[in-house]
């Protein structure tokens, strides 16, 4: 074998294999995003307009995933996908919980959702000290990875990320399950492999079956509201991620069918309390 086929191999793996830490694999990011876009304000819309990229071509989903990819650049960004409770407690306090492995306070998912909260209420002051553009990115993912239940998870498993399943015939660990595996799997048994027919029918539950646990989704008093969905996150995480799974457990149908209910919920949760958030930042 050439060298460089060596390199892309070797590259190869090490996206492939370590994308599963840091939270919704891509089509879990696209879904929560195209599901907040169509709901926001006018005066929200706009703004999002003008802070995207110019080649996302005013489709927020198309960089949903933006911070899964600077994440070798930004190394320091790392810390920010995700939050690590005390085993088996099944409880989340942000003064507790958000910090770094080093114990630097704020550095996890809901420090993160905070900060790029507050650099956006700059948006419309003149010159922000910050990139807008990054920050837009930046909370648009978080929303969306706080709302995956692993990512408020254990930290001596970091998120079930060392507990190995078989995922029916594919060995895997069960964080990825809840990053990838469920949403894959879905769609190809219900959706014909096609993800925007997925999010049609969350969409649609959304605005009938959904509306008024929507309406509460949406309730937050401050301009995010991140505590409440990482308290829901680690729960969610005891009650459904973790329950009846150990190392080397096989995970098939029982387990698909059960868990891909709340898997939806926490998608379409995302997606609107995404929205919610930017409508009170730009409305
Ligand atoms: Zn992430």
């Amino acid at each position: 074998m050439e060298l460089y086929q060596v390199q892309i191999l070797a590259f190869a793996a090490l996206i492939c294999c370590t994308s599963s830490a840091y939270g919704w694999g891509v089509d879990g990011h696209l879904i929560t995003c195209r599901l907040a876009q169509p709901r926001l304000s006018k005066a929200t819309a706009d703004a999002v307009s003008q802070l995207l990229p110019a080649y996302a071509d005013d489709d927020l989903g198309s960089v949903c995933s933006w911070a899964d990819q600077v994440r070798f650049r930004y190394r320091w960004s790392s810390a920010l996908h995700y939050i690590d409770t005390p085993d088996n407690l099944c409880s989340y306090l942000y003064k507790r919980d958000c910090k770094d492995e080093d114990g630097i306070q704020d550095r996890c998912v809901a420090g993160a959702i905070y900060n790029y909260t507050n650099q956006l209420l700059s948006y419309g002051n003149g010159n922000s000290q910050y990139n807008l553009t990054e920050a837009l990115l930046f909370l648009s993912h978080f929303i969306g990875d706080i709302h995956q239940p692993l990512h408020v998870g254990f930290t001596s498993d970091k998120g079930g990320n060392t507990i190995d399943v078989d995922w029916y015939t594919t060995k895997t660990v069960l964080h990825h399950v809840w990053d990838v595996s469920i949403i894959e799997t879905a769609e190809e048994r219900f959706y014909d492999s096609n993800v925007d027919e997925l999010i049609n029918k969350l969409q649609t539950n959304i605005t009938t079956v959904w509306a008024n646990q929507a309406k509460a989704w949406e309730a937050c008093s401050k301009t995010a509201c991140p505590d409440a969905y990482a308290t829901e996150g680690i729960k969610a995480a005891c009650d459904w991620a973790y329950k009846g799974v150990s190392n080397s457990s096989v995970l098939e149908d029982d387990y698909f069918l059960s868990r891909y209910p709340v898997v939806n919920m926490r998608l379409a949760q995302g997606g609107v309390r995404l929205a919610a958030t930017l409508n009170r930042i730009f409305g």
